[in-house]
């Protein structure tokens, strides 16, 4: 009885921790969209004088990025850098988050692919803006863990998926917006085709282990598109699953 006492006693102190540690996360948080907002506001090139559009900075301040680090640490996951999220993968600084959600232009109607789910954290600030989120990991381990957490946290919108990205996921779109996370010499024809016409494509593309082009691809008609680079920017490799 003693024993069941003391076991209630000390979830109820870790209960106290963890929301102690939430509450701590949210000033950390609202300083990481603050430095975000500014910093963006110096990237004329990639965003215009404006910087990004409020919906993406709130979407940045809605999400909790501290749960889906494994360290849950306020001060890792609020600073604008990236993060080890093992297997040899890292979810992207912050900045660059908001720049590719940015670059998708994505509303609140739109059905959105993401290639390289991690640690689900850019499809759940998707999952903000738009209708409906697919995204697709090749690690099994990190699908897992990600759609793990997107369910806990209630983002019943996002559907995960275990596989190679390259050929999209033709049963969930066609897509409005495309979000490509890791980095590849080409952008997959298979995700243009799923592509609606209107629609984004966002995806850096070069080589792996060097910088490579964020790049915006429109598709403008059923066979025309127009790409632009944006940035210089450092992924992980796109991967393909042996054959
Ligand atoms: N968007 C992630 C960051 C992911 S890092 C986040 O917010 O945390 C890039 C991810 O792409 C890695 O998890 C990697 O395993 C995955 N990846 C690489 N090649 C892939 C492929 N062909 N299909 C699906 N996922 C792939």
């Amino acid at each position: 009885m003693r024993t069941l006492l003391a076991l209630v006693l000390s979830m109820v102190a870790g209960g106290r921790e963890v929301a102690a540690q939430d509450a701590e996360c949210v000033r950390e948080r609202a300083a990481m969209v603050e430095a975000i907002r500014a910093y963006a506001r110096s990237r004329v090139n990639a965003l215009g004088p404006d910087g990004l559009s409020e919906r993406v900075l709130d979407a940045l301040g809605r999400t909790k990025r501290h749960l889906f680090t494994s360290e849950r640490s306020c001060s890792i996951a609020y600073a604008d850098a990236p993060v080890s999220i093992g297997h040899g993968q890292t979810m992207s600084q912050p900045f660059i988050v908001a720049l590719m959600t940015e670059l998708a232009e994505v509303a609140t109607d739109h059905v959105v692919l993401e290639v390289g789910t991690g640690s689900g954290y850019q499809a759940a600030i998707l999952a903000h803006l738009a209708r409906k989120v697919c995204t697709i990991e090749i690690i099994p381990a990190l699908a897992e863990t990600a759609a793990r957490t997107l369910r806990d946290l209630a983002y019943d919108n996002v559907s995960v998926r275990l596989g190679d990205g390259y050929a999209g996921w033709p049963e969930c779109g066609p897509f409005d917006a495309i979000v490509v996370t890791a980095a590849l010499g080409e952008v997959p024809p298979p995700l243009i085709e799923q592509l609606k016409v209107g629609g984004r494509l966002v995806m850096p593309v070069g080589a792996a282990y060097t910088s490579q082009q964020l790049t915006v691809v429109e598709k403008i008609a059923p066979d025309k598109t127009t790409t632009r680079t944006v940035a210089l920017v450092r992924f992980v490799p796109f991967t393909r699953s042996p054959k």
